[in-house]
């Protein structure tokens, strides 16, 4: 006590720091290391912040770890991106299957498969390892976050932020208040949207908020088009591209997303709204069930190389 006295003598007392501050977060956890969880942690990476990605188990961890580089070796080779770039996003990111690693943590991000089951077990555990201050958030594209929230025991600081994919190219994140969202917890997290460079668009709790609700009856039609053979995958695609100004076509950008994510926001939706645009095409559940999940697996509407690019035939 007495040395800690004689120290702040001489250099001055620390100044405080201001936790409800994002521009002072200095490490946040992600858990779900797939498509959109890579992506975040390589953007909050980029902006300075360490990261601790947590995966299910070993095997997928080690797998996201190598997807993730590669990801960055096809920027390089873009030149989106340095080497050195690579190497300090690299050490700022802890990759781990230990939830505990997040007991310290201000602000975790969940990114787990669009499960409402699987999304409450974590947020139950997270709430049980973090902080009571600590501030969770879902990238849930569909789900109740009333309902994820209803499992932890503070359901105020628990929050939505709807990120796009690719994450680190696209400017916006959709900010869902669920219904007991705090104001605190909303203000800090567009303060946090601010700091990785996102746009933030406000939006309230309602199934698929306005980008997943607005996307998904187009990505369907173009389905059925598809199936009901009025035109090629290829030419639907270069249609809508070149007709609407688009940068990839609907099914391109399905394969992108993922096409089992993408059955199950429709179902989500179909399920929460009843509407017949948002039930999914016979064609997309024969191909999920057939695992043609789209670029992660090589092969959905189109193909693709391992370096996710589209084989042309
Ligand atoms: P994905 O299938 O690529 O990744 C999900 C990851 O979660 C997998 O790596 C899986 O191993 C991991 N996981 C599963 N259970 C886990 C557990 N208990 N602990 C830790 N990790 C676990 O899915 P995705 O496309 O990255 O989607 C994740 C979330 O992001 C979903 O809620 C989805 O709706 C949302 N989202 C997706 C997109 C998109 O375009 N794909 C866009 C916006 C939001």
């Amino acid at each position: 006590m007495a040395e800690q006295e004689d120290f702040e003598t001489i250099v001055g007392k620390a100044p405080e720091v201001d936790e409800n501050d994002p521009q002072n977060l200095i490490s946040a956890g992600v858990v779900g290391a797939g498509t959109m969880g890579q992506g975040i942690a390589q953007l909050m990476a980029s902006s300075g912040i360490d990261v601790i990605l947590v995966e299910k188990d070993e095997e997928s961890l080690s797998h996201s770890m190598n997807e993730l580089a590669e990801m960055m070796d096809r920027e390089i080779a873009r030149w989106g991106m340095t080497a050195s770039e690579k190497r300090a996003v690299l050490t700022r990111i802890q990759g781990t299957t230990d939830m505990i690693k997040l007991q310290d943590i201000h602000l975790i991000i969940e990114s787990v498969t669009e499960d409402i089951a699987l999304k409450q077990d974590l947020f139950r555990r997270v709430d049980q390892i973090c902080d009571s201050d600590a501030i969770l958030v879902s990238n849930t594209s569909t789900l109740s976050l009333s309902e994820i929230a209803s499992v932890t025991s503070h359901p105020d600081r628990v929050i939505g932020m709807h990120f796009m994919n690719p994450v680190s190219k696209t400017k916006i994140v959709e900010v869902i208040r669920g219904l007991h969202t705090s104001e605190e917890t909303f203000t800090y997290i567009k303060g946090f949207a601010e700091r990785i460079n996102k746009v933030a668009i406000e939006v309230y709790e309602y199934p698929g908020y306005v980008t997943t609700r607005v996307i998904i009856p187009m990505l369907n039609e173009a389905m059925y088009v598809l199936m009901e053979g009025v035109s090629t995958a290829e030419h639907i695609d270069t249609a809508m591209k070149l007709g609407f100004n688009l940068n990839f076509g609907p099914l391109e950008f399905a394969d992108m997303m993922g096409l089992d994510e993408v059955m199950r926001w429709m179902e989500t939706l179909f399920h929460e709204l009843g509407d017949l645009k948002y039930r999914p095409c016979p064609l997309l559940r024969k191909m999920v069930r057939a695992g043609h999940l789209g670029k992660k697996t090589g092969e959905g509407f189109f193909k693709y190389n391992r370096d996710g690019k589209k084989i042309i035939d």
